[in-house]
């Protein structure tokens, strides 16, 4: 089962990069161009993956991931911040906003779908296995 990953990404560039280095990985891939959309198909989709940039209009995105976890069927999906925000303090504040890790901006191309892979990879293996 190739497994689904949602990408809520307000930048159509960055979009595209997403969609350029995952796809060869066989993922269904489904985008956002903000919050409320990205929740709204969030649950109908029920994601094996969330990517979520921070800095979105409207709705940033630690409002947006703790809007998430609230969502009882995307219980265990791991959330994962897309962030570029250097401040100290910001990476936190993504996990207290609910999200599982984050993927540094810019996104490195060598890296970004083998990062992917782990979050995944961790949200998938049973209970207690390393
Ligand atoms: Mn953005």
């Amino acid at each position: 089962m190739n497994p689904t990953v949602l990408v809520i990404e307000d930048n159509a560039q960055n979009a595209y990069l997403v969609q350029v280095l995952l796809q060869p990985h066989g993922y269904r891939l489904e985008f956002a161009e903000d919050g409320s959309r990205g929740l709204q198909m969030a649950e109908v989709l029920r994601p094996d993956l969330i990517l979520l940039d921070i800095q979105l209009p409207t709705m940033d995105g630690y409002g947006v991931a703790q809007r998430l976890r609230q969502i009882e069927v995307l219980r265990g999906v791991p959330i994962v911040a897309v962030t570029s925000y250097a401040m100290p303090g910001d990476r936190e504040k993504a996990i207290e906003a609910g999200c599982s890790g984050y993927i540094e901006k810019p996104i490195a191309p060598e890296t970004f779908a083998a990062q992917v892979a782990e979050f995944l990879g961790a949200a998938q293996r049973p209970e207690g296995e390393a």
